[in-house]
């Protein structure tokens, strides 16, 4: 088990806090949508309960290492301000006087907010000079910065080397919920992949395959999986140069004794449109003409009784074009049937996360992870930057 800011005495320390504070802006510079900093503030109002001093830091959007007024984080501080009943300054700069000022100052139960980490280039370099600078404002590092987690950026990864650390509770709940999941699930095990590109899965089939019992596989990628047995799917999008690794998956499913579901019939069209009506098409009826857009009936029927059986669902990708209502079928009865498995339910990536936010179920799923490229990394198995350098209990 990593550690969890629960596990280190704050008492009077100065906390360096890594968030995700990257924010979407209008052109005025007007936060329009600000969960990123609603839902970091249960780990700051922690940290700020136990009498430490907390300069938090993040980046917003992608100013390539130069200071630019369109990404500066002082709307966010103004933000902050409102939520918290704490003292909020700001520091004008990141490593430089401003902040090495104002975070010498500061006191017990007041926060410094630093400018955009991005403004300087060592940032993204994982420079370890400008992690030292960072590292020398405070006395303990906590990460809970998921979304950035397998970026290997100067306060994602070498500062945590320089400080003792630990993880923030946003973090912790993605790290914790999503490896045990993967790691000691309760059996069966159903993963269920959907979305457009077998290219950007690759990894996260093949681990799952490792770890699961079942996996179900739907969305644009099925169709690669299907040509590759050798069956028409007519003007469906299709990685052609994947066709071998949809292969050697299959193979691996085999080898492992998984069981690995395609679809059996689709919601088609012959122009990818969102006033295109769906008909529907078996896999041994295929029209040349048409694409599918959805899965079919007979195929939601045969996923759904697989999901609801199980103790532990992991979905990544939705398993249609959920954007055009005649092609959203599939997507939201597959978020229905999670609600009846009675066990571990998993959602993760921006699709799949604002399907389930749409239908109003996140709440009664176990978790919606936040980072859609950092939980692809998770769920890969693959080692995170930002993870590795937290220290175990
Ligand atoms: P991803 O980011 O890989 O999870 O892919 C999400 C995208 O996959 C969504 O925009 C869906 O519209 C798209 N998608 C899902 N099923 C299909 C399909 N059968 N044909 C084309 N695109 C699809």
């Amino acid at each position: 088990m990593k550690r969890m800011l629960t596990d280190l005495n704050l008492k009077g320390k100065r906390v360096l806090l890594r968030v995700d504070f990257n924010v979407p802006l209008d052109d005025n510079g007007q936060i329009t949508d600000d969960t990123r900093i609603y839902e970091a503030l249960p780990t700051i109002r922690y940290i700020l309960k136990q009498g430490a001093k907390l300069i938090i830091c993040s980046h917003l959007g992608r100013p390539n290492g130069e200071f630019n007024q369109k990404y500066s984080l002082f709307p966010v501080a103004q933000q902050l301000i409102k939520y918290l009943i704490n003292r909020v300054y700001f520091a004008i700069d990141v490593v430089g006087p401003d902040a090495m000022e104002k975070a010498k100052n500061l006191k017990a139960g007041e926060v410094l907010l630093l400018e955009n980490l991005r403004f300087h280039k060592e940032e993204e370099t994982n420079e370890l000079y400008f992690a030292r600078k960072l590292a020398s404002m405070a006395d303990v590092y906590i990460n809970d910065a998921f979304g950035t987690v397998h970026r290997k950026h100067a306060s994602v990864h070498r500062v945590a080397k320089l400080l003792p650390n630990a993880m923030g509770f946003l973090m912790g709940k993605e790290i914790n919920v999503i490896t045990s999941a993967l790691n000691n699930p309760q059996r069966p095990f159903v993963a269920i992949l959907g979305g457009a590109k077998v290219s950007d899965k690759i990894d996260v089939i093949k681990n799952l395959i490792t770890k699961a019992d079942t996996i179900l596989i739907a969305g644009a990628m099925a169709f690669t999986f299907l040509k590759a047995k050798g069956y028409q799917v007519g003007t469906s999008v299709v990685d052609d140069e994947k066709l071998d690794v949809a292969m050697e998956i299959m193979e691996l499913a085999k080898k492992e004794g998984k069981r690995l579901i395609l679809p059996v019939d689709f919601a088609c069209a012959e122009v990818y449109s969102p006033s295109s009506k769906a008909e529907y098409h078996t896999l041994q009826d295929f029209p040349e003409n048409k694409m599918g857009l959805d899965i079919g009936y007979e195929t939601i029927k045969i996923f759904t009784k697989e999901i609801e059986s199980a103790k532990t669902v992991i979905w990544n990708g939705p398993v249609g074009v959920f954007e055009f209502a005649n092609f959203d079928n599939g997507t939201k009865k597959i978020a229905k049937s999670l609600l009846k498995v009675k066990g571990t339910k998993i959602v993760g990536g921006g699709d799949t996360s604002s399907a389930v936010n749409s239908l109003g179920i996140a709440d009664k799923l176990t978790h919606v992870s936040t980072g859609g490229g950092a939980s692809l990394k998770l769920l890969e198995g693959a080692e995170l930057p930002g993870i590795e350098v937290i220290n175990e209990i």
